[in-house]
């Protein structure tokens, strides 16, 4: 049996979205930019999808700009407003994906200040600590939704409420929570929000930044003026019409998706908790529908995720980016875990496409795995 469990680090292409990219690739072939028919009929697909992704976020089109990645639109977001003001002050989290975290650590050599709000052991950070953090040089606050590596939901309301109380632009990564849970951009007082295309159903490559009417960013790329002048590069439009496809497909069942998940996710960690010596990772109840994280006290979480590969079942240790690296996830030492246990950590994330008898058979293997490891391991004995 084959069981794919990593959805947060990217999903299959919907078939729809497949078939609604075909023609872009062949008969529809036209750059957006030209003026006749073969750029007049991709001019149309490119503005229908930004009108199918900004209805996902409650948006207006003109407030979607495509992007290349997630990636890119938190390092346009980000840089967008630093290169704008030239200096300054940016207010962020310690767990952070690293699209954003570099890019802060990337404008601290540059010059700019940044605080890294820390969070609380569920991956919270805390209101009060936000607000203390605000100075008069601050031009940026960018706080992620939803967490890629523990699923814990951010307070982005009330983040939102204080950005706009200080008159301080708000930016948050919403790679993970789009399409998974409400986000409407006219509820959040955000101003900039990041989304990506292959963590949806979508094809990978394609991204979107949404830019709150009247705020202004700088361009990251230069060139032929394409998005409004704020990136350059003519129009993926195969990639955007498949990213707004699974927006499309997203918004219409997102409610049954994620009521079918919630119910295979608790069970997940109802189970998985009978194992001694594991605990849950995030927020018990301030987290994603699809998603299950924990670790194993005794056990590398490497090895883990390569035994469920064995048996078929595709899972992650951290976050996927930082699964080659052997430090303990940023993320998981923020909460408060000591470096032996973040070591032991495991994620599991859902997809629509999840059946229960795939979760049994996960949950079936998984006890025998961890008691073969921990047999094997210096650092179970140690801890006994
Ligand atoms: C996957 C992810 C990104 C990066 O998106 P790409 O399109 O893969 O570049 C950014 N932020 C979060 C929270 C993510 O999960």
């Amino acid at each position: 049996m084959k069981v794919y469990l990593d959805h947060a680090a990217t999903t299959p292409v919907a078939k729809e979205v497949l078939e609604a990219m075909i023609p872009f690739f062949s008969e529809k072939f036209g750059n957006a930019s030209s003026l006749h028919a073969y750029g007049r009929e991709a001019r149309k697909a490119l503005e229908e999808s930004r009108e199918k992704v900004a209805k996902l976020i409650n948006a207006e089109p003109e407030e979607i700009i495509f992007t290349g990645s997630g990636t890119e639109s938190d390092n346009l977001a980000i840089k967008g407003i630093a290169f704008l003001h030239r200096k300054g002050h940016i207010i962020t989290s310690s767990i952070e994906h690293p699209a954003v975290l570099e890019t802060c650590h990337y404008l601290q050599r540059k010059g700019f200040e940044v605080t890294f709000l820390p969070v609380d052991k569920y991956g919270l950070i805390d209101i009060d600590e936000l607000e203390e953090a605000i100075r008069e040089d601050t031009i940026l606050i960018s706080i992620m939704h939803a967490n890629n590596e523990i699923g814990t939901i951010e307070p982005i309301e009330e983040i939102g409420k204080i950005a706009r109380k200080n008159n301080i632009i708000f930016h948050t990564d919403a790679v993970q929570s789009v399409g998974k849970i409400e986000v409407d951009v006219k509820k959040i007082n955000v101003d900039l929000l990041s989304m990506s295309s292959h963590k949806i159903h979508g094809p990978k490559g394609v991204g979107a930044l949404y830019i709150r009417k009247g705020v202004k960013i700088e361009p990251v790329l230069h060139g032929g003026g394409h998005e409004k002048g704020l990136r350059s590069s003519t129009e993926n439009i195969a990639g955007i019409v498949g990213f707004a496809k699974a927006c499309e497909i997203a918004g219409s069942r997102m409610e049954k998706d994620a009521e079918k998940m919630m119910k295979l996710r608790d069970k997940i960690i109802k189970e998985v908790l009978k194992i001694e010596e594991t605990y849950l990772t995030g927020h018990p109840t301030k987290r994603l529908p699809n998603h299950a994280s924990f670790y194993f006290r005794g056990i590398e979480g490497e090895s883990l995720v390569l035994m469920l590969d064995s048996k078929g079942i595709a899972t992650s240790t951290g976050s996927a980016c930082s699964s080659k690296k052997l430090q303990p996830s940023h993320v998981l030492l923020a909460t408060g875990i000591k470096p032996e246990d973040a070591h032991g950590s495991l994620r599991v994330t859902l997809g629509r496409e999840n059946t229960e008898e795939e979760i049994d058979y996960f949950l079936g293997v998984l006890p025998q795995i961890v008691e073969d490891l921990r047999k094997i391991s210096p650092m179970w004995y140690k801890s006994k």
